[in-house]
């Protein structure tokens, strides 16, 4: 027996921290529309649900990565990803959520009607196609910040750029691009990055099948290893943790780099005294700034509750190794416009090289002054590039 399309105002494709956020701001809003959230996956949580390798935890304070309309209680402010999981079933729960979501369905093709002013969406199920039909426009966008009314879209076409922070798939020409896809894909690819940067890095082993794998996980010293695969970006398909936890929970495909942990624990004199990792923002061929991630003492690794604070820095305040290094890394890149992040972190063998960072956002922090600072200075870099 077929059954015809399911019909709501507004449809929400994603039910991750985003997709949570949209719904509730609209059962809040306008409790009179219907509304429906489809996911792929088979519970709710996007990110924080699909990953669960040890160690996994929120690169920013909760309190502000969590929404207005429910804070983040947890004293935790970096919290672990089971915590963050918890925290968008709750929230999922107090709003009611549950009889909206349609799970298990990936959304494959959206089209727009004008004659029935509606969105026809088709849906793969397990069992097949399904249709829903949409007919309302979202009123409500999220960004990490805040939670933004935006009254409506409108799309222009003919928009002429003056320049483009390149995040992904942008095909234009004669436009200046901030970090073009050399830089990205170097920062991007963890192995790229080590065949570029790898004497900075700790000892890594590129594996392109299983044998190898085994081997290097013999190989490597120390009692923790990191896996990764090639390429990844926000912490994404990193494993951490003993050798009989990284082969249970690694991924099966290849290539992939094994890594030697780092011990972090000897701080960074003036900065931090333990376990931390050192964020160095740089535009053009300048440091602009930084920023120091600083765990709870004894709560960095696998399965332990973590917790921990950023602290935003001046380009003064980062120590000249690191800066020697970072500027070593940056000249690789001179020819190109870029505003990009390389994360270092002082260790029992000096300082090391941690991964590129093509993506990094503002930093939200009003009340560091270093942050504003850093703020300021990414807008002056633009008007300079700016033609
Ligand atoms: C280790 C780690 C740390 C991070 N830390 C931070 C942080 O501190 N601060 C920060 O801002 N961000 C952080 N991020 C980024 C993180 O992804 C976001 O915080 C946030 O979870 C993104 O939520 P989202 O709902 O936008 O996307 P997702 O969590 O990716 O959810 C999107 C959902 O949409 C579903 N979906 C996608 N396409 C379809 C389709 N066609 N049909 C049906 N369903 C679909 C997916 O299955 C998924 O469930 C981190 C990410 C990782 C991995």
């Amino acid at each position: 027996m077929s059954t015809g399309p399911e019909r709501c105002d507004v449809v929400i494709v994603g039910a991750g921290l985003s997709g949570i956020a949209a719904a509730v701001e609209l059962s809040t809003a306008h409790p009179e529309r219907t509304f429906l959230m489809l996911d792929q996956r088979e519970d709710l949580g996007g990110t924080w649900d699909l990953f669960r390798y040890p160690g996994i935890r929120s690169d920013s304070d909760m309190f502000t990565l969590g929404y207005s309309f429910k804070p983040w209680t947890n004293e935790q402010s970096i919290a672990s990803g089971a915590a963050i999981l918890d925290y968008l079933r709750d929230t999922a729960a107090e709003y009611g959520l549950q009889s909206h979501l349609r799970l298990g369905r990936r959304v494959r093709r959206v089209d727009w009607s004008s004659g029935s002013a509606a969105w026809t969406l088709e849906v793969d199920t397990e069992k097949g196609t399904e249709t829903y039909l949409g007919q309302g426009v979202f009123k409500t966008a999220y960004t990490a910040d805040k939670k933004v009314p935006v009254p409506e879209f409108e799309v222009v076409h003919d928009l002429k750029a003056d320049l483009v922070l390149e995040k992904g798939g942008f095909s234009g020409k004669d436009i200046v691009v901030i970090n073009p896809d050399f830089v990205n894909h170097v920062a991007e690819s963890k192995s790229e990055t080590y065949k570029h940067f790898g004497k900075f890095q700790p000892e890594t082993i590129i594996c392109d099948d299983h044998a190898e794998y085994m081997a290097a996980l013999e190989k490597l010293k120390g009692e923790l290893v990191v896996v990764k695969e090639p390429v990844s970006s926000g912490g994404e398909s990193v494993y951490i943790g003993s050798r009989a936890e990284v082969k249970a929970s690694a991924p099966e495909h290849y290539p992939l780099l094994v890594q030697e942990f780092m011990d972090t624990s000897v701080g960074i004199e003036g900065i931090t005294d333990g376990i931390h990792d050192l964020r160095i923002k740089l535009c053009g061929n300048r440091i602009i700034g930084g920023m120091v991630r600083v765990p709870a003492p004894g709560e960095y690794r696998a399965n332990r509750k973590q917790g921990g604070k950023i602290k935003h820095l001046f380009a003064e305040e980062i120590p000249a190794e690191a800066v020697k290094i970072a500027m070593e890394i940056d000249h690789y890149f001179a020819k190109y416009p870029r505003f990009y992040c390389i994360d270092l972190a002082n260790t029992t063998n000096g300082w090391k090289l941690i991964e590129l960072n093509h993506k990094p956002g503002l930093s939200y922090d009003h009340e560091s002054p270093a942050a504003s600072s850093v703020n300021e200075k990414i807008a002056e870099y633009l008007i300079e590039v700016c033609p």
